[in-house]
């Protein structure tokens, strides 16, 4: 693929990125072209400059649920880090742009005395990722706050979505499905007015509820696999004896069996193998066929892989 006009023109485009030194994972192999979008309305001309030219575009937010294969992902990346939030008091809305990290979000809103925000603080990606994701923790998800969001279709074309039209349910949004390649600009979440030590408080005491029951500080993905109606799929693990699984640099956390940890060297490849001996696990003692809930972007072949 011919280095595009588009690219030239883009101040800070970097060719043959390292992608883990970029995603929370720290795991990935080369961006073909990465760039950092710190103003999602950049992102019209880019949308349709790729579109036109037949160059993929993969759009990325902190990489918190997302593994991308060791051999990198060919065309334009774009991680968004346009962080940008603002509170509206007259009609109780935050809008958050799709680089805004969710419990920085959360953490803000309670500074502004607004609530209904306070579940992002156990989400440690992105409004744009949360948005696609439906992300939810502490019995609240995205489809219960969002009002609206901003995306551009494959084409460039603009839309506004009301909540109700992204087709939310457990884990998954309109975008993974008939909306697929849109990107997510920015969002606007309905709140409401709160004394703020009090919001502060209940964040407080969330997040300590999630230090006592996940791994905390260390490089993960979060849940690898979806629970399967009504069923925890940590437990499900648990019972499988998934706790303590080791492929090269990456093990299931001892803490909570849904989450696989990164030990700094970690491959995707390493990862990979030990999604599907986590999911054989479970499917051989129960039946149970475990859905993944992380995201596989890129190439998983590596060059030796395929001689
Ligand atoms: C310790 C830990 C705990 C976690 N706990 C939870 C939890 O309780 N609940 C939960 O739901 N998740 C949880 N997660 C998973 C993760 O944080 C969420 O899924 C989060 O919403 C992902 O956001 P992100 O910015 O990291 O997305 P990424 O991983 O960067 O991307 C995820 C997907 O979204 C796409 N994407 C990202 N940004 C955009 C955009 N602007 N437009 C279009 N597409 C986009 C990517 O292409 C990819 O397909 C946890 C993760 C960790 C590491």
């Amino acid at each position: 693929m011919g280095r595009s006009a588009l690219f030239d023109k883009l101040p800070g485009i970097l060719a043959a990125e390292p992608l883990a030194q970029h995603l929370a994972f720290g795991i990935g192999g080369e961006a073909q072209w990465y760039w950092e979008c710190a103003d999602v309305d950049k992102m019209e001309d880019i949308v349709r400059k790729c579109s036109g030219e037949g160059v993929p575009l993969t759009v990325l937010g902190a990489g918190s649920n997302t593994l991308v294969g060791d051999a990198g992902i060919s065309g334009f990346v774009v991680k968004m880090v346009d962080k940008r939030t603002s509170v509206d008091r007259e009609h109780g809305t935050i809008t958050a742009h799709a680089g805004a990290m969710m419990p920085r979000l959360a953490l803000d809103a309670a500074k502004s005395g607004c609530s209904g925000l306070e579940f992002g603080i156990g989400i440690p990606g992105t409004v744009g990722g949360s948005v696609l994701g439906n992300a939810g923790a502490f019995g609240k998800e995205i489809r219960d706050v969002l009002l609206s969001c901003d995306v551009l279709l494959p084409t460039g074309e603009r839309r506004t979505l009301a909540a109700a039209d992204c087709g939310f349910a457990y884990r998954t949004s309109i975008f993974k499905h008939a909306y697929s390649g849109a990107t997510v600009l920015r969002a606007v979440f309905g709140v409401t007015q709160g004394e703020p030590q009090r919001i502060k408080a209940h964040i407080d005491s969330l997040s300590a509820e999630r230090k006592s029951s996940q791994p905390y500080g260390k490089k993960s993905l979060g849940s690898t696999f979806k629970n399967p109606g009504g069923q925890k799929a940590g437990m499900l693990l648990e019972q499988a004896h998934c706790k303590g699984m080791r492929f090269g640099g990456a093990h299931v956390s001892e803490k909570h069996a849904n989450f696989i940890i990164n030990d700094a060297h970690g491959s995707a490849a390493d990862v990979v193998k030990l999604v599907t001996q986590m999911h054989e696990a479970v499917f051989n003692e129960m039946g149970i066929d475990l859905e993944p809930e992380i995201v596989m972007l890129g190439t998983f072949r590596t060059k030796e892989d395929a001689s």
